[in-house]
């Protein structure tokens, strides 16, 4: 179900336009408006969840099997030495916006 005021539901559900790198049924994935890395990108379920704790088991589950192919496309494609993935869950956690997405951030040595 898709929250009004969540600006994440609003790009996931293509309401406000964003640069989509990959789009299905259930996910949109978007890349990072002030990315830490080139290619930092944050998978988005299209559904809303505000983070790990309430979101549904499937989706946490089909999260990792597309976090795995957009890293293997992105190492692939963009090169890199190593990748992280990380999710915040929580103002201490440093979310700073309540919608889960899970960041997809290449890194190189040089
Ligand atoms: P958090 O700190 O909550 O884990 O990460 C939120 C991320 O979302 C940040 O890296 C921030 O740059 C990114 N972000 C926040 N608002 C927008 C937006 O409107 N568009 C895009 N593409 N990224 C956003
Ligand atoms: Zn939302």
């Amino acid at each position: 179900m898709k929250k009004d005021d969540c600006i994440f539901c609003k790009i996931a559900n293509g309401e406000i336009p964003s640069r989509t790198i990959h789009e299905d049924q259930r996910f949109r994935v978007i890349l990072d408006l002030s990315p830490a890395t080139r290619g930092h990108a944050l998978i988005l379920p299209k559904e809303h969840a505000e983070n790990l704790y309430n979101l549904p088991e499937d989706t946490a589950a089909a999260v990792l099997v597309l976090a795995k192919k957009l890293a293997v496309t992105m190492k692939e494609r963009l090169g890199c030495d190593g990748l992280n993935l990380v999710q915040n869950n929580g103002e201490a956690a440093g979310q700073t916006v309540s919608h889960f997405h899970l960041h997809i951030d290449r890194k190189s040595v040089v």
